[in-house]
């Protein structure tokens, strides 16, 4: 069995891998184009504090978690030992014991659940957030919890392209183009070559609607341009630091190797394929971040990458096959949480094209459901 993925970010690169272990042979196709969401997502893997509580993202989600240290151990057993996946625990920042009520609640209703991967959450008292993340400010109090992790996810990303490719997975650049013939995807054209397929994975992320509508069908995933920046610290041990999770405040912070800090980030829903950093993004990271963290005033900005999730019509991913179309399989619209789903929803793409049962039931992100 041939199969063709469009899109090598986290959904496409892992779609590629799976289907290496499953023996078919892959044809991975990616065109670079300036804000893909894999490179500039923070990565906070954390769905228990998630924006979302829809009860169907939440089982997605808790299986994604639950699937994400198991693949990256495999991919370091592979030898990918710079996938930088670690599980460093998160804090939810506050100003009173009162105002982190809610989110102690929404906690406790998990372990309730029996769902252990929420780990073990303390309340923090005002000053002790600034013990685990020494930038805040020493008015915060706080909650802990050891069950959040943190993923560089292009070094996650590679870490998958790596191993499918050493599997035989043959990777092209270009811009790919589905082709059709009656109501069915046959292969895809890129660089002037056609690749037949017996089937086509669709992991275009923001892109994948332009794919579609070549071919007449609709697709209810947009692109939201989110601005992300890049701090430097004098010589810390950053990549140890605890997650800042988004609750009480939209913005939040995390460590990485070197001696970076990441603070986000925008959520521009209309912003189209507007792939600039504006002086309003920025000032608003920065304003908010440091509101939290004045610590990172005399940070070096180094960076600011701005990135395009992929947000369906109602939020939700947008996978599977399409009901007038064979041959083709979706999977796209993981919005704000693409980091967390993508490993997780490429195994699943991959099962679902070789005709298993996916180890999640995921009938209801029909990617085309009324939205
Ligand atoms: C600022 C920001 C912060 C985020 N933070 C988090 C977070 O903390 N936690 C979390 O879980 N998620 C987070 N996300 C969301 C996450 O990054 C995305 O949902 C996820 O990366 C989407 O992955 P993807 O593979 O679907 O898309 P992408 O990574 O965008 O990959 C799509 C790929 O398809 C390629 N492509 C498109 N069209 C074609 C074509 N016709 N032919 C060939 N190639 C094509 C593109 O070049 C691209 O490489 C964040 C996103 C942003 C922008």
């Amino acid at each position: 069995m041939r199969v063709v993925v469009v899109g090598a970010g986290i959904a496409g690169a892992s779609a590629a891998f799976h289907l290496t272990e499953l023996g078919v042979e892959v044809f991975l196709i990616d065109n670079n184009a300036p804000g893909r969401a894999t490179l500039a997502g923070a990565g906070i893997v954390c769905p228990w504090l998630s924006h979302t509580q829809d009860p169907r993202y939440e089982t997605l989600a808790l299986a994604a978690v639950r699937y994400y240290p198991k693949l990256a151990k495999e991919l370091a057993a592979s030898g990918e030992n710079d996938v930088d996946y670690d599980l460093v625990g998160g804090l939810v920042v506050g100003h009173s014991a009162k105002e982190l009520d809610p989110v102690v609640r929404r906690l406790q209703k998990y372990l309730q659940l029996g769902i252990e991967e929420v780990g073990k959450v303390r309340l923090l008292r005002v000053g002790e957030p600034r013990e685990l993340f020494p930038y805040l400010d020493p008015e915060l109090a706080g909650v802990y919890l050891t069950g959040a992790a943190r993923v560089s996810g292009e070094s996650f990303r590679i870490g998958l392209l790596n191993a499918a490719r050493k599997a035989g997975a043959r990777q092209l650049s270009g811009t790919a183009a589905l082709r059709q013939s009656g109501n069915a995807v046959i292969g895809v054209e890129v660089a002037e070559e056609f690749i037949a397929a017996d089937a086509v994975i669709v992991a275009a992320g923001a892109w994948s609607a332009e794919l579609l509508r070549a071919l007449n069908l609709q697709l209810a995933v947009e692109p939201q341009r989110g601005q992300i920046v890049h701090l430097k610290v004098a010589e810390a041990n950053t990549e140890a630091l605890p997650v800042i999770v988004p609750v009480l405040s939209d913005y939040y912070m995390l460590g990485f190797r070197n001696s970076r800090i990441l603070m986000g980030a925008t959520r521009e829903s209309g912003s189209g394929f507007d792939f600039r950093p504006t002086a309003g993004g920025v000032a608003k990271v920065l304003e908010e971040g440091l509101q939290i963290a004045p610590g990172l005033k005399s940070a070096t900005l180094e960076e600011v990458r701005v990135g395009f999730r992929p947000m369906s019509g109602d939020g939700l991913p947008l996978f599977g096959s399409l009901a007038s179309t064979a041959g083709l399989v979706v999977a796209t619209g993981l919005g704000r949480y693409g980091l967390t789903l993508g490993p997780y929803v490429g195994l699943l793409a991959a099962q679902l094209v070789v005709g298993q049962t996916p180890s999640s039931d995921c009938s209801c992100f029909r990617p085309d459901r009324q939205i």
